[in-house]
């Protein structure tokens, strides 16, 4: 017998379970929201917000050095920088995101919350047990952490995740980032900032296996013109750790240094929800449709989202599919006739189905260069079948890039769908590119035909006029 009922859970208050719990309770449902840490996860304290705080003094410091009259010849003010990390953090204090929780009208509960049944959920805290149910649905989103790989004595040496790199309070002098992925490179950056002699270990032979190759290629040049070394085709075979630091074994050579970070993946928390009771398999991610309810389980009232499901690692995407899945269950379950109805007739463009993922997912890294793309690459388009047509264009061309710096290197890319005429993927390298990568969304979302877009005037002297080098370039 549960000791209090409401009409929807979230286990894990994280950016998507807050973004879930509060468009589900936009209907009238009750809806309580639990966690077993810090309300806002994994995003406000240890992975967007704190990364980003790190690596943002190193690239302003470079934009102006890179600008004739604005040159500063001095370095990243380490202790600075970590101050304004821990601003960004809140000083890892949730007060701020707990009174937005309670200001919706959410119940959080604190504890840790593991499955006794269906629609059943035992609540562990310190001071004991408690069960709650929920009469309507369960949303998981518990996110995602690192894994360690299984590589001899790793584990053993106390190796920083990101958690710790991003919370660093003692800057290493010398740091091995296992990893050549989003991670690896960000947190590179940053510890090359702040003087860190950065060793890079990539198991294959680029960076950024998920984008174009010509990106990885540019972040792996202008890392190692900030002195990072980059190691291809490297695997670590062991790791000690003594009084003299960490001691990494990659085939003959062994690299030395104070820290090791390791950047190589990570994995749904699956593992102490007590999904045996419900027929599923802890550990694994859970596969879900496009409504975000988790497949093989009865009755539609389970659902997951955010890193949990292992088919987003962004919070953007994350909090997408939290809108969706919070509309769903506000709509099935709620008190809104018409909300269910159009839930109940939800086509693939509904804000009731989420289909981005299917031509549209955004990525941005802030490493120097940026590099930020959306859709498809030119070889998940040959492969998906398109007939590609690639249109690339050196950004170095444009007014708008000679006006950031008269030595700007930079190139973007877009993928066509020359059957149709249609952008199905672009990418963008180069100083000050995130913010150009919305435009592209926007294309690439509503299919718009390049000779449409040819009617979109950029405005003068900016990046955005790649757009009408792109028409320019495929012939318009
Ligand atoms: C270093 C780094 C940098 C990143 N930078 C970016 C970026 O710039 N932009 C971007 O979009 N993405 C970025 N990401 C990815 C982003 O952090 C994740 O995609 C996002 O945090 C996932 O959100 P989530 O809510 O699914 O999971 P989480 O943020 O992990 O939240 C899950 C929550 O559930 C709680 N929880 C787990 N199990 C239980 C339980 N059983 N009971 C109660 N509570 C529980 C956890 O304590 C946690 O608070 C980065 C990731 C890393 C590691």
């Amino acid at each position: 017998m549960a000791d209090t009922t409401f009409d929807v859970i979230v286990i894990g208050g994280g950016a998507v379970g807050e973004n879930a719990a509060d468009r589900a309770s936009r209907t009238g449902l009750s809806v309580a929201l639990v966690e077993h840490a810090l309300v806002g996860g994994e995003c406000s304290y240890w992975a967007c917000m704190p990364s980003k705080a790190l690596l943002r003094p190193g690239a302003a410091l470079a934009a102006a050095r890179a600008v004739p009259g604005a040159e500063v010849a001095t370095a990243v003010d380490v202790s600075a920088a970590l101050a304004r990390r821990d601003e960004v953090t809140s000083h890892w204090d949730d007060a701020g995101q707990v009174s937005w929780v309670e200001s919706v009208g959410i119940t959080l509960l604190r504890g840790h919350a593991r499955f006794a049944g269906p629609r059943e959920l035992v609540l562990s805290t310190d001071d004991g047990e408690q069960r709650v149910a929920a009469r309507r649905a369960v949303i998981v989103a518990t996110g995602s952490s690192a894994v360690i790989p299984p590589v001899d004595g790793l584990a053993e040496a106390q190796p920083w995740t990101s958690r710790e790199a991003t919370s660093v309070r003692q800057v290493p002098a010398r740091l091995v980032v296992l990893g050549g992925g989003v991670v690896g490179i960000e947190m590179a950056t940053a510890f090359a900032d702040f003087g860190s002699a950065v060793t890079l270990v990539v198991r294959g032979d680029r960076l950024l296996a998920g984008a174009e190759p010509f990106a990885g290629e540019s972040v792996a040049d202008a890392l190692r013109a900030l002195g990072v070394t980059v190691l291809f085709g490297a695997e670590a075979s062991a790791v000690t750790r003594d009084d003299e630091g960490v001691h990494v074994t990659l085939g003959d050579r062994t690299l030395d240094a104070d820290e090791i970070l390791v950047a190589t993946g990570r994995r749904p928390r699956t593992d102490a929800l007590g999904l045996d009771t419900l027929g599923l398999t802890p550990g694994r991610a859970l596969e879900v449709d496009d409504t975000l309810a988790v497949t093989g389980v009865d009755d539609g009232w389970l659902f997951a989202v955010g890193d949990v499901t292992g088919r987003t690692a962004t919070t953007h995407q994350g909090k997408y599919d939290a809108r969706v899945v919070g509309d769903v269950v506000a709509a099935r379950f709620g008190s809104d006739d018409a909300a269910r109805a159009a839930e109940a007739e939800a086509g693939p463009w509904s804000r009731y189905r989420a289909t981005a993922d299917e031509a549209s997912v955004p990525q941005v890294v802030f490493t120097r260069p940026e590099v930020a793309w959306v859709g498809h690459t030119e070889a998940t388009a040959r492969e998906a079948g398109i007939d590609v047509r690639v249109v690339p264009y050196d950004l170095a061309n444009l007014a708008g890039a000679s006006v950031l710096s008269p030595d700007y290197q930079g190139t973007a890319q877009l993928v066509l769908d020359d059957a149709r005429g249609v952008i199905v993927g672009a990418t963008f390298v180069g100083p000050d590119v995130a913010e150009m990568l919305h435009a592209a969304t926007v294309a690439v979302v509503g299919q718009v035909p390049l000779a449409r877009l040819w009617h979109a005037v950029p405005a003068y002297p900016t990046l955005s006029e790649v757009w009408l080098r792109f028409g320019e370039t495929a012939g318009l």
